[in-house]
């Protein structure tokens, strides 16, 4: 059997709860139940699972999911090699052997024909066919579902389906609130209470030209970066445009909108 000791995280990722999640998940997880995370790119959710992961005990399993992905990259495959055909298992079927938790993270980029292999891990079966190998895999005890998704991102053909939905408890995620985005900043960062604060004002006006232009302020991940820079001696108006303002846009009206905000925050 596969070893999971690389996927066990031995030190706590530092993690600033915004509310009940981490007692909210903790209480998901004592009957297994799938969780989906929902919220913004960069706002925290993989951080999120990962401390959750750490909390529990359990070693964790991140799928980056996209479009191109089939069942076989989640289950599994037969390769080639000096033996002949070996069956290898899929980061899937190795965290249901082995009762890790899978993090499916945006499961809506993938197709559904391919989400839907989670269907029976996800009801009171809880079992994993391996239809290429004539095997049913029963999930370890300790296994548990987790997947994120964005909402802004929704669109008619990109969704999950309402059967897989239905299928989990759901986890509201949004940015911190001010006094708690700057700690993260200073946390993650280094950076010293003024810049975090700047910082977060920045994010703060980039999130209100949401709809206006922009499909999505900057996010959280943006403002650490922002602020790296920042501690490696960018000044902060430049760190601001290649962290936040060049990635986020190629409008140049948006741009210098966004630039006009940075400026009167900084
Ligand atoms: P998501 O999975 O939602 O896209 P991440 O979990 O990767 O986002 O968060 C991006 C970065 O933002 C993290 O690496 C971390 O530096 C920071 N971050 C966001 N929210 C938090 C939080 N609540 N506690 C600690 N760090 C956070």
């Amino acid at each position: 059997m596969t070893n999971l000791d690389a996927y066990r995280i031995a030190k706590e990722p530092f993690y600033r709860s915004v509310g009940g999640e981490v007692g909210l998940f903790e209480a998901a997880y004592r009957s297994r139940m799938p969780v989906m995370l929902k919220g913004p790119t960069g706002c925290g959710k993989t951080r999120f699972v990962e401390h959750m992961a750490w909390r529990l005990g359990r070693p964790l399993i991140t799928v980056s999911c996209h479009e191109d992905m089939t069942a076989s990259d989640l289950v599994g495959r037969y390769l080639l090699d000096a033996e002949g055909t070996v069956w290898h298992d899929g980061p899937l079927t190795l965290a249901v052997r082995q009762g890790a938790i899978c993090y499916l993270d945006e499961i809506v980029e993938a197709r559904q024909d391919t989400t839907v292999v989670i269907h029976s891990l996800t009801d009171d079966r809880r079992i994993l066919p391996l239809e290429k190998k004539n095997e049913v895999v029963k999930a370890h005890p300790d296994f548990q579902v987790v997947i994120s998704y964005n909402p802004g991102y929704q669109s008619v053909l990109k969704d999950l389906k309402e059967s897989t939905k239905q299928r989990f408890a759901a986890i509201p995620f949004d940015y911190p609130e001010a006094a708690g985005e700057a700690e993260i900043v200073m946390r993650e960062a280094g950076a010293d209470k003024s810049t975090a604060e700047a910082l977060v004002r920045i994010g703060a006006r980039s999130r209100n030209l949401k709809g206006r232009g922009l499909d999505e302020g900057a996010s959280t991940r943006m403002l650490v970066n922002a602020a790296l820079l920042v501690a490696a001696g960018v000044p902060i108006m430049e760190a601001c445009q290649v962290a936040l303002v060049i990635p986020i846009t190629d409008d140049d009206d948006l741009r210098d909108a966004l630039t006009g905000a940075i400026a009167a925050c900084v």
